[in-house]
């Protein structure tokens, strides 16, 4: 109908301006591939941060969507991969600049952490001259962060744990709180900001970020993906970006403002009695420790009301490891606390 209107007028729509990045300029109405220059390798050849903008043609929000910060943390990869073939930016309205790999030299060595053995999530905001891990996080601040008022972190449970899809962030602000709910992930957990970590860099210069953990590193967790992929568009719904209605079920996720692990308190063998979801009252068991002959065992209990959102995936575990990853609920099932 609007164009049959411009026809008879005459008048010819404006197309949106194109979106500058790193000296590329990305057109409305498609996705552009852009690639961040990080550092050379001995060959001489460029190591660089792949980045897609995906350039709506009506104006919105400009988000992100970043993935493997931690270098062995992939589920956010095919998170990406289906959220660009889900979103089409001739229907969009803003931008999204999605980054499926932040920390390369991690994903290249299948590690958590930089060569320099920094972690990635520890060095925010960086600086343009101080060590690898700095300047990776500098580049990623300047020109990804500053450019957008939101941003979708992706992580998994780091090596040997894995998590019970999650989203954690600041739910003292109201429409951070807001967008969380519509995610609709099982768990909303606020976490306190952590010195050099990406949401504490963003949060300093007022960008929200919400951070969604699920599943385990090194591996694709189907569930997790598709959890992660529909949370993404509920989101991007909710900001306007998006008009079509998203897929699966939305949860009305239960509110936890304290997490803390329960640890094993002798070295064996760890059968886990609970699974990641399960709600456990103080007192409960949520592993069996026991030696070879399955003797000797010891039982690993929730120090408090709560519901299991990580846990160990090592069949051999060592006195003092973490076990079990709790959420605190309030006393009241089903109430939230709020
Ligand atoms: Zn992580």
């Amino acid at each position: 109908m609007q164009n049959k209107a411009r026809r008879k007028t005459g008048l010819k729509a404006s197309p949106r301006a194109p979106f500058e990045i790193n000296g590329v300029t990305a057109p409305a109405g498609k996705l552009t591939q852009v690639e961040l220059r990080l550092a050379r390798l001995p060959t001489g050849m460029w190591i660089s941060l792949p980045v897609g903008v995906l350039h709506g043609r009506r104006e919105g929000p400009v988000i992100w969507v970043s993935a493997a910060i931690h270098g062995d943390e992939l589920n956010g990869v095919p998170i990406i991969r289906h959220l660009l073939d889900a979103i089409d930016p001739r229907r969009l309205s803003g931008t999204v600049l999605v980054v499926p790999v932040v920390n390369v030299q991690g994903l290249i060595q299948q590690s958590r952490y930089l060569p320099d053995r920094r972690d990635l999530n520890r060095c925010f905001p960086g600086s343009k001259r101080g060590s690898s891990a700095a300047q990776l996080a500098h580049l990623f601040m300047t020109e990804i962060v500053a450019r957008c008022e939101l941003g979708l972190d992706l992580h998994t449970g780091s090596g040997g744990r894995t998590n019970l899809p999650q989203l954690r962030c600041d739910l003292d602000e109201p429409g951070t709180l807001r967008l969380a709910r519509e995610f609709g992930a099982p768990v909303l957990l606020h976490s306190r900001l952590r010195d050099g970590s990406l949401r504490a860099a963003a949060r300093e210069i007022d960008k929200v970020v919400l951070v969604y953990e699920a599943g385990e590193a090194s591996r694709f967790n189907t569930k997790a993906i598709e959890m992660g992929v529909e949370g993404t568009l509920r989101v991007m719904k909710s900001l306007g970006m998006i008009e079509d209605s998203v897929q699966g079920p939305k949860v009305a996720p239960r509110i936890s403002r304290a997490s803390s692990w329960v640890r094993a308190r002798r070295t064996g063998f760890c059968e886990m009695t609970v699974h990641l979801g399960t709600e456990v009252a103080e007192g409960d068991s949520v592993a069996v420790i026991f030696d070879a002959l399955g003797q000797d065992r010891s039982s690993v209990k929730a120090k408090h009301h709560g519901i299991v959102i990580g846990h160990v995936t090592s069949p051999l575990v060592h006195r003092g490891d973490a076990i079990a990853h709790i959420a605190e609920l309030p006393e009241t099932v089903g109430s939230e606390g709020e």
